[in-house]
């Protein structure tokens, strides 16, 4: 394979491409500062060891598909695979601890290990927010309305849906796992190998298997609403009667899991039918244990993360760029002044393109190609009066207007 290509899974972003990459990005982050969110970069790579303290040794995520290598000094890092990891592990490392509440919002590259199809590659791009430090059902909501009032923003209310679950508290979650790990004991010759070794380990993640043998097992299998303690049914409730309030529209889907031990109560997605299997466009979930399983102190905390492409494919259409004004010298002679006005222009707030070379018609053609919206023209008679032809190109009108003029004669296209 020639060494010029694009290595597997990733993209070359560029015209419509960026610009709908762009919109989901700032739209997203425009509503998250309404809700008080403020922007967190972390590095692209951290120690292997954050992540998998993070993800847990046993998810997909930690087993196959992190990208992760060796530096010259020794050290073992890996690219992010996902933000929330990041953001605890600054959380810890730059002691915010007496800060909370702490609202954070987060966009940037993600790379995994995966196989590359439709709505699937090996560096992908996520917005994220995360709530640290409010234990109580309102953070779930406001995370939950906060993921909503985005995608609305991005006009996609209707093309995608809201499933909700709870995964309770500890003490549900233990219960749960008993009765769930008998369930699938019963029915162990029909679960695929992986589900036979989660068992073990991580019986809620079989939930959430896309094996046809396992779905069939998981058709029966009891359901953790049913299983909640009253604290974690009454938790539950709290979210569900503030999205209520909020008119927020969901669904309780109990197959809904994050199979992680510092995972708890409230779990959710945005999904829709529109991208075929890669449905979900935005997860997001509870994960009080975490922080204090990284070794920091206890915090609770919230948080989504949201997929930049699976959101680009399903925008409808944007808004094209602002349309600029070409500048055309007709002659090298008249090169400099072209420079000197289109110079002002620009820092008169215009957006500008100059012809640099070539005849006439080769300018006017770029400038057509461009989608300039009027042309300002130079030649050597304009030049000698001190005015330049200011040709409308969706009209064809021009008039000769004083070079001082300018910009107060195209205000309008500013
Ligand atoms: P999936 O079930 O599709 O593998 P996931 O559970 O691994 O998703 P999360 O870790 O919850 O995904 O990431 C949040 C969102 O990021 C996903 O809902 C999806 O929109 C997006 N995403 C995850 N992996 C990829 C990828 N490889 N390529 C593109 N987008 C991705
Ligand atoms: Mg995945």
């Amino acid at each position: 394979m020639s060494q010029l290509q694009p290595i597997k899974g990733t993209h070359d972003l560029m015209f419509e491409d960026v610009r709908r990459h762009r919109f989901v990005e700032e739209t997203a982050f425009e509503i998250a500062r309404r809700y008080g969110y403020g922007e967190i970069a972390t590095p692209v790579f951290e120690f292997t060891e954050v992540f998998k303290r993070t993800l847990g040794d046993t998810s997909d995520i930690v087993t196959k598909e992190m990208f992760t290598f060796e530096t010259k000094g020794g050290d073992n890092i890996t690219l992010r695979p996902e933000g929330t990891a990041g953001v605890a592990r600054a959380f810890i490392s730059e002691g915010l601890a007496q800060q909370t509440p702490l609202k954070f919002f987060y966009r940037g590259p993600m790379f995994r290990y995966e196989r590359p199809q439709k709505g699937r590659q090996r560096q992908f791009h996520q917005f994220g927010a995360e709530l640290l430090g409010v234990a109580t059902p309102q953070a779930d909501v406001e995370i939950i309305a906060l993921a909503d009032h985005i995608l609305k923003a991005l006009r996609l209310t209707g093309a995608v849906s809201l499933e909700l679950n709870s995964l309770g508290d500890v003490e549900s979650r233990t219960a749960y796992r008993d009765v769930l790990v008998n369930y699938f004991k019963g029915h162990e010759d029909k679960l695929s190998a992986d589900s036979r070794e989660r068992l073990g380990r991580n019986p809620l993640r079989i939930l959430d298997s896309k094996d046809p043998g396992d779905k069939e097992v998981n058709v029966n299998a009891p359901q953790f609403t049913e299983h909640l303690n009253t604290a974690s049914r009454d938790f539950f409730m709290g979210v569900q009667d503030g999205l209520a309030d909020l008119n927020i529209a969901f669904k309780v889907v109990p197959a809904l899991v994050r199979g992680l031990d510092y995972y708890g109560h409230t779990a959710f997605e945005f999904t829709t039918d529109a991208l075929g299997a890669q449905g979900t466009v935005l997860a997001g979930g509870r994960y009080d244990g975490l922080i204090k399983q990284m070794g920091g102190p206890q915090t609770p905390g919230i948080g989504f993360a949201a997929g930049i492409e699976r959101l680009a494919m399903l925008l409808p259409e944007i808004a094209a760029d602002k349309r600029p004004i070409a500048v055309i010298p007709i002659g090298d002679g008249e090169a400099k002044i072209a420079q000197e006005i289109t110079a002002k222009l620009r820092h008169a707030g215009f957006t500008v393109d100059i012809g640099y070379s070539g005849n006439m018609g080769k300018r006017m053609a770029r400038a057509n190609k461009i989608k300039a919206v009027v042309a300002v023209i130079l030649g050597s008679d304009e030049v000698r009066e001190g005015v330049a032809t200011v040709r409308n190109l969706d009209t064809g009108d021009q008039a000769k207007v004083p070079q001082a003029d300018l910009a107060r004669h195209l205000a309008g296209f500013k």
